[in-house]
């Protein structure tokens, strides 16, 4: 999922106006570019299946970044880190934004993100109805606009044109055939984050 993350942080938007949507984006994204991380590292896996031209999606083995405890903990540390720096509705909303990302997730993926370490694995596998999974995603980046419009007090419409490109780029994943390079992937999901973070975060400053 992609798109669905950054609604997820409009709408935690609308119940932590006071706080910054960048953060949040960056936050509820902070899953994937610890995955980057990981991939990079070795820790953990990411595999082009043989039938990838009619899956469309890749397969992960991604404990530590996107196991349920994993997302639990990371959310807990991103919550104590920005509590500690901008205050506690911040950290609150920080922590909620990247432990939203899980169930989305959980949502698309096939059966694989583990709750544990060598736990059973979850996943409901929309991404097999990839037309549905995207549509969800779509519905989700709506729902948060509309919950983010009362309390944006930024370039909103510009908000609204960025989140919908967000959409239409994970559209694409529906005619992706060729094997993508898992080490430009791995880059793209570290730098989504920060990027998306410093974007969003600079259409909602308030202007005067
Ligand atoms: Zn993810």
């Amino acid at each position: 999922m992609f798109a669905g993350h950054v609604g997820a942080a409009l709408i935690v938007k609308r119940a932590a106006p006071g706080v910054g949507l960048g953060k949040l984006v960056a936050g509820a994204l902070l899953l994937d570019t610890l995955l980057g991380v990981f991939v990079l590292a070795g820790l953990e896996s990411v595999k082009v299946p043989d039938d990838f031209a009619a899956l469309h999606f890749l397969r992960f083995d991604f404990p530590v970044s996107h196991g349920f405890l994993a997302a639990v903990s990371w959310s807990l540390i991103a919550l104590a880190i920005v509590r500690k720096k901008w205050g506690n509705e911040a950290g609150n909303a920080v922590g909620l934004a990247v432990f939203s990302h899980w169930p989305l997730d959980a949502i698309e993926h096939e059966p694989e993100l583990p709750l544990a370490l060598g736990s059973p694995m979850v996943g409901l596998s929309l991404w097999h109805i990839l037309p549905l999974a995207i549509a969800l995603e779509a519905v989700i980046v709506a729902g948060g606009l509309v919950a983010y419009w009362p309390v944006g007090r930024g370039r909103r419409p510009l908000v609204a044109i960025a989140a919908g490109a967000i959409v239409l780029l994970t559209a694409t994943q529906l005619f992706a055939t060729g094997s993508p390079s898992l080490r430009v992937e791995a880059v793209s999901w570290i730098v989504t984050a920060p990027l998306l973070g410093l974007l969003f975060g600079w259409l909602d400053q308030e202007r005067r």
